[in-house]
């Protein structure tokens, strides 16, 4: 696999990501944690704050091909990180938006 290997995302990736947060009000899914609301002012968040209340989106199946809806879960950083830490080791937290 090349080293910048990317999957390929639909032109309105963030479109459809901004949708499912926004339909869990931006609380991760699985903890519960309020994650950050674009529309809500964070500047007092400190940077570490900012990263671990950021809702990510993931890919039930692992495939980011696959964009139904059912397929996507909308949870916190940490419990990303946690599903693909069990399951194929180092992703960094940046990577994730890509997951
Ligand atoms: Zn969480
Ligand atoms: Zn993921």
């Amino acid at each position: 696999m090349p080293k910048n290997y990317r999957p390929r995302y639909p032109d309105n990736w963030e479109d459809i990501a901004n949708a499912v947060k926004r339909s869990v009000n931006w609380k991760c899914s699985k903890c519960g944690l309020q994650c950050i609301d674009p529309d809500q002012d964070s500047s007092k968040l400190s940077r570490s704050e900012k990263m671990a209340r950021t809702l990510t989106v993931h890919h039930r199946n692992y495939m980011p091909e696959d964009n139904r809806w059912e397929n996507l879960w909308a949870i916190c950083t940490a419990c990303h990180l946690s599903y693909h830490t069990r399951r194929k080791g180092n992703v960094s937290p940046g990577q994730l938006s890509l997951f």
